[in-house]
């Protein structure tokens, strides 16, 4: 995530606004991100926020951050979700769609957006058209990070995250500087139990079964930015770039 945007608004929903801007950038540059657990998506929206100076805008960062706000703040949504996420149950499309609708003022920020995380159905995908559609305003692309299936449980297999931080770490690609710490901040790394092989198949089952009809539905309008996910963040920051410059007649550095 991108320190300079503040989020209050997206985070807390209907009512809160944003109290510090990063510096106004000359074109806002609207995108969503699609990728499968352990193809980098999230690392390549930090560095696609720091290029643009979008506004990261995460539905899991929002549910996330809504268990620790008192509970009286919370929408009758919001409420429904987490009722939702505590019997272990998914949260429906109404529910997520009603989150975003009470933050759709986010989508106008003169800063940009990049949602990660939503849509996650083609109906999420449908109402987030109508929504920007009533804003006039228009997705620039939608980035699908793609990696073959076996170098997804590679890298998931080996990854290790910190209990305190969360930060991430991997025993080939991205080691600590000392076995089982976060070089960030002491705390102990562990290996989640959805990181082992059989629960990362699970995982990527479900996830090709939602997503691979959200890829179909944005390329046939046109917007799919496909992305080959191999190699190092930089390479793979530079590919994204590459497409999306040729794509949206930006300047490349
Ligand atoms: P994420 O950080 O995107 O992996 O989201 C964390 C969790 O929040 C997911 O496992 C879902 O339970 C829930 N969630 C986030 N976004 C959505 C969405 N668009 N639709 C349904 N559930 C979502």
């Amino acid at each position: 995530m991108s320190a300079q945007h503040d989020r209050t608004a997206w985070i807390c929903g209907a009512g809160a606004s944003c109290t510090e801007f990063p510096s106004p950038v000359e074109r806002p540059v609207r995108l969503v991100l699609l990728g499968a657990p352990g193809a980098g998506k999230g690392t390549q929206g930090e560095l696609l926020c720091e290029k643009f100076g979008c506004c990261p805008l995460s539905t899991g960062d929002v549910f996330r951050a809504a268990r620790s706000l008192d509970p009286a703040r919370l929408s009758p949504a919001m409420q429904t979700a987490l009722g939702c996420m505590q019997r272990g149950e998914l949260v429906s499309d109404e529910t997520v769609i009603e989150l975003v609708r009470e933050r759709v003022h986010c989508m106008e920020c003169r800063c940009g957006f990049m949602l990660d995380g939503f849509p996650r159905t083609i109906r999420q995908a449908e109402k987030l058209d109508g929504m920007l559609a009533g804003r006039g305003v228009a997705l620039d692309a939608v980035l699908s990070f793609e990696l073959p299936r076996e170098e997804i449980v590679r890298r998931l297999s080996g990854r290790r995250t910190c209990r305190t931080c969360r930060s991430t770490f991997h025993g080939i690609t991205k080691p600590p500087a000392a076995e089982g710490v976060c070089d960030r901040c002491g705390g102990e790394l562990y290996q989640r139990v959805d990181d082992t092989p059989e629960s990362i198949r699970v995982r990527l089952e479900a996830y090709d079964g939602s997503t691979i009809p959200l890829v179909r539905y944005y390329e046939k309008r046109g917007l799919l930015v496909p992305v080959r996910a191999d190699g190092s963040p930089d390479q793979v920051f530079t590919r994204a770039m590459e497409t999306l410059s040729s794509r949206m007649l930006l300047k490349p550095d």
